[in-house]
């Protein structure tokens, strides 16, 4: 069932921080005092002085804890050299390489700041004030965002009660005015992937005229053999758009690179819209470098879903409720609860990401991390 929301303070005031007043700042648009603020993890070294406690860990925002691929800080260090240059805005070696890889042609791809850039770029070039933009709710926090920044409208769909996407009802949600619909899969926060026959039939429902975005942040920790890769699904259908992040597996977070893949002329409106030389150089060798090392992302991202498995298996023994998961994440839907979770878990030296009145979001560390976390947890939960 549509909820056809314009509420981004909502649920959740962890989150959504209410704003100071009331005042309009007659400056600037005085719509964007109904966005939230993205909220960004806490920072360890704050924790654990806050706490008392000798170090605290941070599993609140999905990186993948075992520091840059090899050869990364040394790519750094040489780019920086030419500091003094503009970086290539085409990313062209960047863009050669994804297309090697992928397997997608260079004319379909458009790097970014990170790929939640490239998902504002693409409701930019695509909604015009007034038009809708469909996605899952609960689902990233930077959807509704993006939407309102654009002059767009939400509309949001309830996840159904395992917290995975209800397609079908998004599928019956769209409307003449509806421009964009996004599927995150796996979905953050609560970790459920979309089966590939799922995907189908939405994007046979909703038709070729939505551009539909499936954002894949998280596809390297998928191995669910039913769950698609969007790039096969994107390659017949011209208004599909693929988002992929190196902030994640690829461990550059903090460097920002994103990249999609879709139809030539999608990608060109897209290009028009992105900021120039929103990829600065060193951010394009860093990204070149961690592509040289893939199979040392294999193998970490292994480590990280054995111990997805590990970790689900002892939260799900706690809470019956706890959802499937294919990322790097795992869900707990605590309800009201979650603030007093999430403070427990920090006065524990271990700093999650709570979404209040509705979850817990755990990062999956290393497994000394989860440990810390699943001896907090069993306490919290007993
Ligand atoms: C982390 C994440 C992204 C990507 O973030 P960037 O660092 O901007 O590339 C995109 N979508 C979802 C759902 C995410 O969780």
């Amino acid at each position: 069932m549509p909820m056809n929301s314009f509420q981004p303070h909502g649920s959740s005031q962890a989150e959504f921080r209410p704003q100071r007043s009331v005042e309009k700042n007659s400056l600037t648009r005085a719509d964007l005092d109904t966005i939230p603020r993205y909220v960004a993890g806490k920072n360890p070294s704050d924790v654990a002085r806050e706490s008392g406690v000798p170090q605290a860990v941070k599993l609140a925002s999905n990186e993948v804890p075992f520091g840059p691929l090899p050869g990364v800080v040394e790519a750094v260090a040489e780019a920086v050299a030419q500091t003094h240059r503009y970086p290539d805005p085409g990313v062209v070696a960047l863009r050669g390489r994804l297309g090697e890889r992928y397997g997608v042609a260079p004319d379909r791809l458009v790097s970014g700041c990170g790929s939640v850039a490239l998902a504002e770029h693409i409701v930019r070039a695509a909604v015009l004030p007034g038009d809708e933009v469909l996605y899952s709710w609960r689902s990233f926090e930077a959807y509704p965002i993006i939407t309102t920044s654009c002059g767009g409208t939400s509309v949001r769909v309830a996840n159904t009660d395992d917290h995975a996407h209800d397609l079908d009802a998004m599928a019956a949600a769209v409307t003449d005015r509806t421009r964009v619909a996004i599927v995150c899969t796996p979905n953050n926060p609560t970790g459920p992937a979309v089966p590939r026959e799922d995907l189908e039939r939405f994007l046979d429902r909703v038709g070729p005229d939505v551009l539909v975005v499936i954002d894949e942040a998280y596809r390297e920790f998928v191995r669910d053999p039913a769950v698609p890769d969007g790039l096969d699904v994107a390659r017949n259908r011209p208004n599909v758009v693929v988002l992929r992040t190196m902030s994640k597996a690829w461990g550059l977070a903090g460097i920002r690179v994103g990249w999609m893949a879709a139809d030539p002329q999608v990608a060109e409106a897209v290009r028009k819209v992105v900021t120039p030389f929103s990829v600065n150089h060193v951010a394009q060798a860093a990204a070149l470098a961690a592509l040289d090392a893939e199979d040392e992302m294999k193998r970490r991202v292994d480590i990280v879903v054995a111990e997805r498995s590990r970790v689900h298996a002892a939260v799900r023994a706690l809470r019956s409720d706890v959802p499937d998961t294919q990322a790097n994440f795992v869900w707990l839907p605590l309800g009201d609860d979650a603030l007093d979770f999430a403070a427990g878990c920090e006065k524990r030296g271990v700093i999650v990401r709570p979404f209040a009145g509705d979850g817990v979001r755990v990062t999956i560390g290393t497994p000394a991390e989860n440990d810390m976390f699943l001896s907090a947890a069993s306490e919290l939960l007993a």
